[in-house]
């Protein structure tokens, strides 16, 4: 059936002459690493197509992959093709004029929440959209072309929605398909660089964090991350976010969250879930949320219900541990 879908969304592609690319808000290596590097091998496939990536949002720790396109008139989305890609829902991409497009194709790797497009092709065991993209091109290798900076984004996409290949959904597949993209000569060092490079007062936050975080009875650690400690560190709202990183991998801890206090008059605390064994997706779900069974994200109003969604947690990492064994 995906083998059916990818070649119907081939000859779509094949069928318009001008192709808009879309992601979602808040962008991640995925959503760049799919959003351009599927742009880049549509360019180099069909130099005579027009291939637009158009997202007004920024991201300080993603800027060194470039600027997105220029925006274009209205009449030029009533004539694309859109192809969304690494988002669930539609209220999730970041450009809304996505919408105009005559028709929109999601590519997506989450658990399928809404069908928004003509032709939805997702598979949500995949580690990342990225490796769709990648398995995309290797399915019509003959067809396609690609070239060392498409590979690199791609690339980018698998190494960081995968936790550098260590999370659940990473098989033999994905790693053959991580090698196609090595094999166009992507720049390893300058790449890993560019993504986990830490500046230098980053990690007198990072202290912070380890100082301050917090644990409940049953391993839940959590710190709330407000606008003083922000404004103390010069943090911006994404780094202040990247907290998230800092509290996993603490033995017997299997579920971690950051509150991320948002700018004076926005009510809305964005909670970031991580967690290892134990789906923890039906807890974001509660909290205006969702995700994945591991990485999930919510959003609360206020400090009460931050507790009340820490205590939530502790609950379901309680009865997890009390059913299973073999967890650390
Ligand atoms: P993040 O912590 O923002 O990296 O999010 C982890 C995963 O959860 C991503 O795959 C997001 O798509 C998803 N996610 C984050 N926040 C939300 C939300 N408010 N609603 C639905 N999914 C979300």
């Amino acid at each position: 059936m995906n083998e059916t879908v990818k070649r119907q969304i081939l000859d779509k592609i094949k069928a318009y002459d001008t192709i808009l690319l879309f992601r979602h808000k808040r962008m991640d290596g995925d959503c760049v690493g799919a959003s351009k590097g599927l742009r880049g091998i549509l360019k180099l496939t069909w130099p005579e197509k027009r291939v637009l990536l158009i997202d007004s949002q920024q991201s300080d720790y993603l800027a060194f992959t470039g600027p997105a396109d220029q925006d274009v008139p209205d009449d030029v989305y009533r004539q694309a093709l859109g192809i969304v890609v690494d988002t669930a829902n539609s209220d999730r991409i970041s450009n809304e004029k996505y919408s105009l497009c005559r028709e929109v194709i999601k590519i997506d790797h989450h658990i399928p929440v809404e069908d928004y497009g003509a032709l939805n092709w997702v598979e949500e065991k995949r580690s990342s959209a990225c490796e769709m993209i990648a398995d995309f091109y290797a399915g019509f290798r003959d067809e396609l072309r690609i070239d060392r900076d498409a590979a690199t984004w791609i690339y980018m996409g698998m190494v960081t929605d995968s936790g550098r290949f260590r999370f659940e959904g990473v098989n033999g597949e994905t790693l053959r398909l991580a090698g196609l993209m090595l094999d166009q000569g992507v720049d390893i060092e300058r790449l890993y660089a560019n993504l986990y490079l830490e500046n230098f007062d980053m990690l007198g936050f990072k202290a912070y964090v380890y100082e301050h975080m917090q644990r409940t009875e049953n391993g839940v650690v959590y710190l709330y991350i407000d606008r003083e400690m922000q404004r103390k560190f010069g943090l911006t709202f994404e780094s202040a976010s990247s907290a998230i990183s800092y509290l996993e991998g603490i033995r017997e801890c299997l579920c971690w969250l950051a509150f991320i206090e948002p700018a004076e008059g926005d009510p809305a605390i964005r909670v970031r879930v991580r967690s290892r064994f134990v789906a923890t997706n039906t807890l974001s779900e509660r909290f205006n949320g969702g995700g994945h069974a591991l990485a999930s994200g919510a959003t609360v109003y206020s400090r009460e219900e931050a507790l009340r969604m820490i205590d939530e947690a502790d609950a379901l990492i309680k009865a997890y541990k009390a059913n299973h064994e073999g967890w650390m």
